[in-house]
């Protein structure tokens, strides 16, 4: 899979359990699709908040 925006190869990241495509060469990220359905995590309002602190 190459990156939408400038064609370089994708990399996976794992995102709390979630893969993730990401480019490092121009920085875009996108969700992988997966086969299955998996239940998605919603982010919590604490983890939200802890993020936000971080920023
Ligand atoms: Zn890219």
């Amino acid at each position: 899979m190459n990156c939408p925006r400038c064609s370089d190869p994708l990399r996976t990241y794992s995102f709390r359990g979630h893969q993730t495509n990401g480019c490092e060469t121009c920085g875009f990220v996108g969700v992988a699709v997966n086969h299955e359905s998996e239940p998605v995590e919603i982010e919590s309002w604490q983890d939200a908040l802890d993020r936000f602190k971080e920023a």
